[in-house]
C-alpha cells in the first residue's frame, strides 16, 4: 500500500482503465455480425497508424511470432537476406532466419550505435543476392532509432524488401509505411500500444505480397496470404483474440481522439525529459545521437551493478525499470516511457533510478528532476517537434 506500482519496462507498458475495461467485457463469437463491425473498425484506425492503405493482419502471438511471419512468408529457404545487427533485437531476426533455413548476411553495428544508409548499400553492392533488409526502427536493447528512412531510399532501385521490426516505434514516434517505402512493418501489442502482450501485427506493400506469392510458408500456423483473405472479409484464418482486439479499437480510439501529432510530441517530451535529467544526474546515456523516443537507456556509475539498483527501485518504490541484456546486463539500465506513461510516472522512474544508484554505492549529482521536467515543457511548448 505504500506505492503503486509503476511499470516504466520497454514492454509490456501500463495499460490504461479505458482498455482494461473494455478486455473485461463479456466473450463475443469471432465469426458472428457483431464481432465483424469491431474488426472492420479496428482495421481503419490500424491502416491510419501503419499509414498504409494495405491491409493489417492481427495475429495472436508475441511479437517474436509476427517476426517469425514475416521471415516465412517473404522468403524461401536458401534465399539470402541482409541482417542490420545492433543488438538483441537484430540477433533475433538472423536467429529466426537461421531457424527457418533462410541464409543470412549479417551488417554489425556496436551496441548503441545506429546503422547508416551507407554501409547498408556498400553491403548490398557486395551482396546482390540479398532479397531483402531485416531491422528494427528502434532496437529496444540499446534505445537506438535507426534510419529507416533513408535504408528505403537506398532500396528503391533495387529488388529487396525492407522489412521493419516496428515493435517499440510504431505509435512511439513517426512512421508511416507507405510514405517511407516500407515493404513489411510489424509491431507487438505490449509496447506503444497500451494493451497486454499476445497481439502481433503486420502489413505488406504490394512488392512484398507479389514476392510472399512465390513463398511457401514453412509453417501451418502462419500463412499471411491467407490472413490477408480473411480480413478483407473482417476475420482472421483462426480464433482470434476477441478481447485484445476489442481492447486494441479502446486504444486506437484513445489515439484518435488525442491525434497522433500530439502522441508524438510527447513521446519526444518525455525522452528529452529522461534524457535531460539522467544527463544532469552525472551519468553516460548509451544512445547517443540517434535514439528512440519510448525508452533511455543510460549507464550506471561505474562502481555500480545496475541490477541491485533495478531491485532497489522495485522494493522501495515499486519503479520497474529493466537491466541490460547480453553483455549489457550489469552496466545498462532502461527507462520504458512508452504509451500509457506521463510526465509523473517518468519522474517517479528517474529518481527511483537516482536512489538507487546512490544507494548501490554510485554518485548523482542534485537537481535533475527540476532540469528534466523544464526539458519536458520546453519540448512540449516547441510547436514543430
Ligand atoms: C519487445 C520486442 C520484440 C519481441 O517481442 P516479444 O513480444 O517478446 O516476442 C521484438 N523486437 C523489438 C524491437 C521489441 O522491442
Amino acid at each position: 500500500m505504500l506505492n503503486k506500482n509503476r511499470l516504466l519496462a520497454p514492454g509490456p507498458t501500463p495499460v490504461p482503465e479505458r482498455v482494461r475495461l473494455a478486455l473485461a467485457q463479456d466473450m463475443i463469437h469471432h465469426r458472428k455480425p457483431e464481432f465483424k463491425a469491431i474488426m472492420a473498425q479496428v482495421q481503419q484506425r490500424l491502416q491510419k497508424l501503419f499509414g498504409t492503405t494495405q491491409p493489417v493482419l492481427s495475429l495472436a502471438c508475441s511479437g517474436t511470432g509476427v517476426m517469425t511471419a514475416a521471415v516465412t512468408n517473404l522468403f524461401s529457404p536458401g534465399e539470402k537476406v541482409l541482417v542490420i545487427e545492433a543488438g538483441k533485437f537484430g540477433e533475433r531476426w538472423a536467429e529466426i532466419c537461421e531457424a527457418s533455413n533462410v541464409a543470412v548476411e549479417k551488417l554489425v553495428f556496436d551496441w548503441g550505435q545506429a546503422a547508416t544508409a551507407e554501409a547498408v548499400a556498400k553491403m548490398l553492392d557486395l551482396h546482390p543476392d540479398c532479397k531483402g533488409v531485416l531491422i528494427q526502427l528502434s532496437e529496444t536493447s540499446t534505445g537506438v532509432l535507426h534510419p529507416v528512412q533513408e535504408i528505403a531510399n537506398v532500396l528503391k532501385d533495387r529488388d529487396i524488401l525492407l522489412v521493419v521490426d516496428g515493435i517499440s516505434a510504431v505509435s512511439i514516434s513517426p512512421c508511416f509505411m507507405d510514405d517511407w517505402n516500407i515493404d513489411c512493418l510489424l509491431t507487438g501489442s505490449q509496447k506503444g500500444l497500451m494493451l497486454p502482450p499476445g497481439l502481433g501485427l503486420i502489413a505488406c506493400s504490394d512488392k512484398a505480397w507479389k514476392k510472399a506469392e512465390s513463398v511457401t510458408p514453412s509453417c501451418f500456423y502462419f500463412n499471411l496470404r491467407a490472413e490477408k483473405q480473411k480480413i478483407l472479409q473482417d476475420q482472421t484464418l483462426f480464433t482470434t483474440p476477441v478481447s485484445l482486439i476489442v481492447g486494441l479499437n479502446e486504444s486506437l480510439a484513445m489515439f484518435e481522439e488525442t491525434g497522433f501529432d500530439v502522441i508524438f510530441k510527447k513521446q519526444w517530451a518525455l525522452t528529452m525529459m529522461a534524457r535531460t535529467a539522467l544527463t544532469a544526474m552525472g551519468l553516460e546515456l548509451f544512445a547517443k545521437d540517434h535514439f528512440t523516443w519510448g525508452l533511455t537507456s543510460v549507464l550506471v556509475p561505474e562502481n555500480v551493478d545496475a541490477t541491485a539498483v533495478l531491485a532497489y527501485a522495485n522494493e522501495n518504490f515499486g519503479v520497474i525499470l529493466a537491466g541490460g541484456q547480453a553483455h549489457m546486463k550489469g552496466r545498462l539500465v532502461r527507462i520504458g516511457h512508452m504509451g500509457w506513461v506521463d510526465w509523473a510516472d517518468l519522474a517517479a522512474g528517474l529518481h527511483a533510478f537516482a536512489e538507487g544508484c546512490k544507494a548501490c554505492g554510485g554518485t548523482i549529482e542534485s537537481g535533475y528532476l527540476e532540469k528534466g521536467l523544464h526539458a519536458y515543457h520546453s519540448a512540449l511548448n516547441v510547436s514543430d517537434k
